[in-house]
């Protein structure tokens, strides 16, 4: 029988406001422990939480990039368990009246074999609540210490519905939910901070069933190739448990990333029963439809659409555009290189080769990249003009990074430029020629790779300069003459 897999993800996406969610102590990270506490973040009693007003916005702003329905009223609740790192021993939630209710992602994900395909994922809800603290165990022997900065710092829970069918698909989203939370500027969404987390709800079925199976939750995936690999070996798990005639029970479980392998950490007898109910000290409130639109007035253009402009406007590949806008940083690097007059297809490949193997091997950001996207257009205008062969650019570009000169100049200093003067070329073809008679003929016999020798030894008459093109025409000329 073939099996089909339901994901879910549940996201919680650390919101970047200046203050904590219901007080005013900072939401600064790294600071000392427990520095950043007050009564109302430590649960005193007497304390009261005052819902901070940023905070809301920046959820309401997320709701909207994400087609949710922005709530009129909402309201706050007690979400009830018992753990160290909670001091109120309950959490301030959103059960019923969230701030967001059902919305949607499209996203461009790879079929099996390779397609590239849009699929409309929904959002269930995405709710605001406050961060809990943080245990700490390491180099601890009798014992755990905790801080609280963390707790009360505002998070926001996105929540989709079970429509995803593959690891790659949550992949997908991941990558295309960060991007959204990137450009609408709500989170560092650094996943190494913790800003950034993900648990995944997956169950398997037969194909062609419509009943869901019973999921099983996946929690600790610090890294969207994490969350795909655990949903990859959850499946398997799942599949080969219920062939094996054994009946999937209902459980979280935690990816031990070290050993590949997903492993129990409570059985649905020993979850917890929230017992919910609304926070007293936060009334339910109404939503002014002016505030949502305001907000709404200040939305950027997402990746989505701006993906879908780059394909119009500059008629790069779809794949090509879908890379670009994953970030917004690189997104605009690319459409200033076009606006300084580079060509589209060319500045997309130069980009995604070339500059972002640089910055990689750097480690530096495309915002902080040391060749200014006006430099780089310079460059790759030479390129287009055939003033510099591809690979002198590319030695070039790495000049550029470490003097900061433009790309003329360094071409102009170095006496770089490319040779397209025919009779030089002509001279080096038959000097290559004559000296090559068995590449000569083993290309007269059909041998195409036999070329690869003669244009070597070309290059190396003309100390790489010569223009491939050019030469490439002489050479086929002479060769069939
Ligand atoms: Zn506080």
């Amino acid at each position: 029988m073939n099996y089909e897999p339901v994901i879910g993800l549940e996201v919680h996406v650390q919101l970047k406001t200046w203050s904590k969610l219901f007080c005013s102590c900072s939401t600064e990270f790294g600071a000392e422990g427990n520095s950043h506490t007050c009564p109302v973040c430590l649960g005193w009693p007497g304390s009261l939480p005052v819902l901070n007003e940023a905070a809301l916005k920046l959820g309401i702003r997320v709701g909207l990039a994400l087609n949710c329905k922005v709530a009129e009223r909402l309201k706050f609740d007690r979400k009830n368990y018992f753990y160290p790192d909670l001091p109120k021993a309950y959490q301030i939630s959103q059960f019923d009246m969230p701030v967001n209710g059902k919305g949607e992602l499209l996203i461009e994900t790879k079929t099996a074999d390779g397609k590239m395909i849009e699929r409309k994922i929904g959002i269930t809800r995405a709710h605001l609540e406050e961060d809990a603290g943080k245990l700490l165990h390491e180099g601890i022997t009798d014992g755990s210490l905790v801080d609280y900065n963390r707790g009360g710092i505002p998070l926001l829970e996105i929540v989709s519905e079970p429509d995803l069918r593959s690891p790659q698909e949550a992949y997908d989203y991941l990558t295309a939910l960060k991007a959204i939370l990137q450009y609408v500027e709500v989170s560092d969404c650094d996943m190494e901070k913790g800003s950034l987390r993900c648990d995944a709800n997956v169950s398997v079925r037969p194909v062609g069933q419509e009943k869901f199976g019973t999921k099983v939750e996946i929690k600790n995936l610090n890294s969207f190739k994490m969350v795909q690999k655990a949903i990859q070996y959850e499946i398997e798990r799942q599949t080969e448990a219920i062939e094996g005639g054994e009946t999937i029970v209902q459980e979280t479980r935690l990816w031990d990333d070290g050993k590949g392998t997903t492993f129990s950490m409570r059985s649905k007898e020993e979850a917890h029963d929230y017992r919910y109910f609304p926070e007293p000290d936060l009334v339910p409130f109404t939503l002014s439809l002016e505030l949502v639109k305001s907000i709404e007035a200040t939305l950027p253009e997402l990746p989505m659409a701006r993906a879908k402009r780059f394909i119009k406007e500059f008629g790069i590949p779809e794949y090509d555009a879908y890379v670009l806008v994953q970030e917004k940083k690189l997104a605009e690097y690319f459409e200033a290189c076009v606006r300084e007059g580079a060509g589209a297809k060319t500045a997309s490949n130069w980009i995604q080769t070339e500059l972002l193997a640089m910055l990689n091997a750097k480690n530096i950001a495309i915002e902080d990249c040391p060749v200014a996207s006006k430099e780089f257009a310079g460059l790759l205008k030479l390129v287009e003009a055939g003033t510099v062969s591809g690979k002198t650019a590319k030695d070039v570009l790495q000049e550029m990074a470490a003097t900061g000169k433009a790309a003329d100049v360094i071409v102009k200093e170095k006496g770089l430029t490319q040779v397209s003067d025919t009779g030089l070329i002509e001279k080096a073809v038959e000097k290559a020629i004559a000296a090559n008679p068995v590449a000569v003929a083993e290309f007269k016999a059909g041998k195409q790779k036999a070329l690869g020798a003669l244009v070597g030894a070309i290059m190396k008459e003309t100390q790489g300069k010569a223009n491939p093109k050019i030469v490439n025409e002489i050479l086929q000329k002479k060769l069939q003459g």
